[in-house]
């Protein structure tokens, strides 16, 4: 992994940072870390494994997760599970399908997840069970969420509250879009690093149950099912040319994250600030493919 490391190293320059998110925009490009933790619990790291970085959209698989534990497959009436082949963002789709979401892991499904999560909670609740759901997936009580991050995008989020109005519009979120967007925009603000990260996926690559805490986590269908939608769409428009390259389950967020799933085998997180067009680290994809590719790791054996 290290040679992996070692390898692509020259290649940060070229990924840009998300700038629409100000706060985003202040992380240098060099920053460049992987995690990988076994079944077994063994965990190698290389470059800024233990740095902090905001995990922005591969929140949404937590969130998807903490919701169908709660709600069942009721989840599946409100958002679809089809791969999008639009932008995370993308408005246009939204209307065309009349404000039912396309997968939970763009914006708007998402956003939707956070709905659900919230009934029953005030939204200061509702973000306290996300982040305890992190800690306990983690096993780790020292992650919080980075307060700046979360007010940058509050201020500057126009497209996610287009995306929640036009839901609401539907009738397809229940509660007020500035009360689940303030809990939204939490939830994509945690921050961790790249160790936590791959320790609270590791759930996913162990048929739902985590090695590290004992814990069942998702019952083990729930866990194929969520790998399946990581695979999809996961990655968005850029979804087709991650299975190609990486052939891995995987979740990105504009914080240059990417957490890959090894069914029956590992987690892996990687980041590096730099993206692709599609919003993806670029260096991060490349470092998935190389390890999956010297590791012989594929779901398509
Ligand atoms: N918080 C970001 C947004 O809503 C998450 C997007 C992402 O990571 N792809 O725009």
């Amino acid at each position: 992994m290290l040679e992996v490391h070692a390898e692509l190293l020259d290649r940060l320059e070229l990924g840009k940072v998300a700038d629409y998110i100000p706060q985003l925009a202040t992380v240098p490009l060099q920053k460049y870390g992987i995690a990988v933790v076994t079944r077994e619990g063994e965990l190698v790291t290389a470059g800024d494994a233990a740095e902090d970085f905001s995990i922005q959209s591969i929140s949404k698989l937590f969130t998807l997760s903490l919701a169908l534990g709660r709600f069942g497959d009721r989840l599946w009436d409100r958002v679809d599970r089809e791969p999008s082949g639009n932008a995370f963002n993308s408005i246009v789709q939204l209307e065309h399908e009349n404000g039912r979401p396309r997968n939970p892991f763009v914006n708007a499904g998402a956003i939707a997840v956070t709905d659900a999560i919230l009934s029953g909670h005030l939204p200061k609740e509702a973000i306290g069970e996300i982040l305890s759901y992190m800690r306990f997936l983690a096993s780790d009580d020292s992650i919080v969420i980075d307060p700046l991050v979360a007010r940058s995008e509050q201020l500057t989020g126009h497209r996610n509250f287009a995306l929640a109005h036009f839901m609401k519009s539907y009738g397809v979120i229940d509660h007020d879009p500035a009360m689940v967007l303030g809990v939204y925009f939490h939830q994509c603000a945690i921050a961790m690093n790249c160790i936590q990260l791959a320790r609270s996926g590791l759930f996913l690559a162990c048929d739902g149950c985590s090695p590290l805490t004992g814990d069942r986590v998702v019952s083990t269908s729930r866990a194929r099912r969520i790998n399946s939608l990581m695979m999809m769409c996961g990655h968005y428009d850029g979804a087709g040319d991650f299975a190609f390259r990486v052939g891995l389950p995987g979740k990105s967020g504009v914080g240059g994250g990417i957490l890959a799933i090894v069914p029956g085998k590992a987690s892996i997180a990687v980041w590096s600030p730099g993206l692709d067009i599609n919003g993806n680290s670029l260096v991060g994809t490349a470092t998935l493919e190389l390890l999956a590719k010297r590791m012989s790791w594929s779901v398509f054996h």
